[in-house]
């Protein structure tokens, strides 16, 4: 059988990202500031429609049916493009309402995120959402029966990698490939009703390898070798971000944060144009991350 690949985009902007909203130490409070503060205004510039529609283009280049996780606010601020994205054939995931780390939301306020995004995107594809990609990929086992509950089936968050710059995502131990659950995101269940669909690391070292970022950061090997890696025992998953192939933000940035943000606009699409273009030819075949949580046997 042919191994299968998820290529999934979280739709955010970049002033989602953790150095900037949404995480105890960010420099904006929330994107409602930020908003005021940078744009003067009480809603973003339009910033995420073109590269967002670069890759749509890119994806039809290659064959790739994919699945992007989208925050409630940015189908709140961009219902077209959401629309458009379901049209050309995209499934549709939940990344919560707001782009913030869980530990800051706690269990009531995790639950209203999820209701909040549901009542925005399910009218806008009048499908419901099945997938879940938690901001910033940091979960806490009080979300799954709130997933359960507004009818999710599976999750795309788990990073298996050791911990980095201080963020420690805590499934180290699990292995790349996607697999079933039911109580806890790091306790693999053969017979659970949930489907984890993790994101690969970079081999002996454990460190992130199929996301987008570290594609920038260290180059399009890291990335190749890490799902080649993956794919020996399974399915795999490779994502990134719309903003990753947008311009760089027009504000002063520190050291850190200009390397966070290395090698974006041009550069990352044609990154993602080779990486999509390796993986066609290693005869993988793209599915979109419902369809591979919907098909992924029970006792596996
Ligand atoms: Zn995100």
């Amino acid at each position: 059988m042919r191994k299968r690949v998820v290529v999934s985009v979280d739709l955010d902007e970049w002033y989602h990202c953790r150095w900037a909203t949404g995480a105890p130490h960010s420099r904006w409070a929330d994107t409602g500031t930020f908003f005021r503060e940078h744009y003067g205004s009480d809603r973003p510039a339009g910033e995420l429609a073109a590269p967002t529609r670069r890759i749509l283009d890119l994806f039809d280049r290659h064959g790739v049916r994919g699945t992007f996780f989208i925050l409630g606010e940015v189908g709140h601020f961009y219902p077209d493009l959401v629309k458009e994205i379901a049209a050309r054939g995209h499934e549709i995931g939940c990344h919560g309402y707001h782009h913030v780390d869980i530990g800051l939301l706690g269990p009531d306020g995790f639950a209203d995120q999820i209701r909040r995004a549901r009542e925005v995107l399910e009218p806008l594809t009048g499908a419901p959402l099945r997938g879940y990609r938690a901001p910033n990929l940091l979960l806490a086992d009080y979300m799954l029966p709130v997933l359960r509950e507004n009818g999710f089936r599976y999750d795309a968050s788990v990073c298996t990698s050791r911990s980095l710059l201080g963020k420690d995502f805590g499934h180290d131990h699990l292995a790349q490939n996607p697999y079933r659950f039911s109580e806890r995101f790091s306790r693999p269940d053969p017979q659970g009703d949930f489907v984890e669909i993790p994101l690969p690391v970079f081999p002996g070292l454990r460190l992130p390898g199929s996301t987008g970022i570290l594609t920038r950061v260290i180059g399009v090997p890291w990335t190749l070798i890490a799902m080649r890696d993956a794919l020996r025992t399974g399915d795999a998953q490779y994502y990134f971000h719309p903003y990753e192939m947008g311009p760089r933000p027009d504000i002063p940035l520190s050291a850190r944060e200009r390397l966070f943000l290395r090698r974006l606009g041009p550069w990352m699409e044609g990154a993602v144009d080779r990486i999509l273009g390796r993986l066609r030819g290693w005869g993988v075949e793209f599915a979109r991350a419902g369809e591979l949580a919907g098909t992924l046997p029970a006792a596996s």
